[in-house]
């Protein structure tokens, strides 16, 4: 099942080219009282909901894929867990190019040794909005990366066990602000973190270890690669971050990107895809004044 959220606010599932809006079936379900939960409800009642929202959306109005515009499937999350360099090609060019590791040897070391990083939850955004360039005179890149939506409770849980805990997968984009400062800080400006264009649940995809993914600029190629050159892959990287800390339905765990990183400016559009996922389009803008 495909299940996405447009139009500020709305829900639907995607079925082939278009949006089933069910909308008023998710909503009518979920009472907000304060304090609220710091997870994400939809993404943990999604094993009991599925069968109903399947049967709904089969009656729901429908729009056509090209005429909505798409936010982040995942609503709430509560944390966005990120891998550093997690495919060796990437590695070895970010040890050849000084501009992207600015002499900071934390940027070359292996995720083995420096494990993740967390950005901003208010950095995300979905497709249908625009990537918003905050220090225009500095280098931002894109990364593209299989994103891993976590769908249950998942503390301290080995690798073998680990794809249990999925939810399903999106398209992500980790843009990053390069520098000398931390990298959670480069990377979690509002709107450097983009999930769409939809969640692809793990009944309609499972196997994520061999899946082709590509990325480009104004339709110049920049990335293509395949998930089977991760360094750590997704079972792994959630052993990894459950042995720190509990992942939560609705947390994402952007699980790297790979070579041909490359800078973003003002007017670009940034075009992603990954096999058995989707693809999807993003504005590059420079970000408004201060107000
Ligand atoms: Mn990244």
């Amino acid at each position: 099942m495909r299940i996405c959220r447009f139009n500020e606010g709305r829900w639907g599932i995607v079925v082939g080219d278009e949006v089933a809006d069910v909308t008023q079936f998710i909503s009518g379900r979920f009472e907000a009282r304060y304090p609220f939960p710091t997870y994400d409800v939809l993404i943990a009642a999604l094993p009991e909901l599925g069968a109903d929202l399947r049967r709904v959306s089969e009656k729901a109005a429908r729009l056509p894929i090209a005429a909505v515009r798409f936010e982040a499937p995942v609503a709430n999350p509560g944390k966005l867990v990120a891998a550093p360099i997690n495919y060796r090609k990437h590695l070895d060019e970010v040890r050849d190019q000084v501009e992207i590791h600015n002499n900071n040897a934390a940027h070359l070391k292996q995720i083995r040794e420096i494990g993740l990083f967390l950005k901003a939850t208010s950095s995300l955004i979905g497709p249908g909005r625009a990537v918003r360039l905050r220090e225009p005179e500095r280098r931002t890149d894109h990364e593209i990366e299989l994103a891993v939506v976590i769908g249950r409770v998942a503390d301290r849980v080995s690798a073998r066990a680990a794809l249990d805990y999925v939810a399903g997968y999106a398209i992500g984009l980790d843009i990053t602000l390069r520098g000398p400062e931390e990298r959670s800080l480069r990377k979690s400006i509002d709107t450097y973190s983009v999930l769409g264009p939809w969640l692809v649940t793990t009944d309609e995809l499972s196997d994520v270890s061999g899946l082709a993914f590509q990325l480009s600029v104004n339709d110049e190629p920049r990335q293509a690669a395949n998930t089977r050159d991760l360094v750590v892959d997704v079972p792994g990287l959630i052993e990894m971050a459950s042995r720190f800390y509990t992942l939560h339905p609705g947390d994402v765990l952007f699980t790297g990107t790979p070579e041909g990183v490359g800078p973003v400016k003002p007017g670009d559009t940034i075009h992603a895809a990954i096999e058995g996922i989707g693809e999807m389009e993003v504005a590059v803008e420079a970000a408004a004044d201060a107000s």
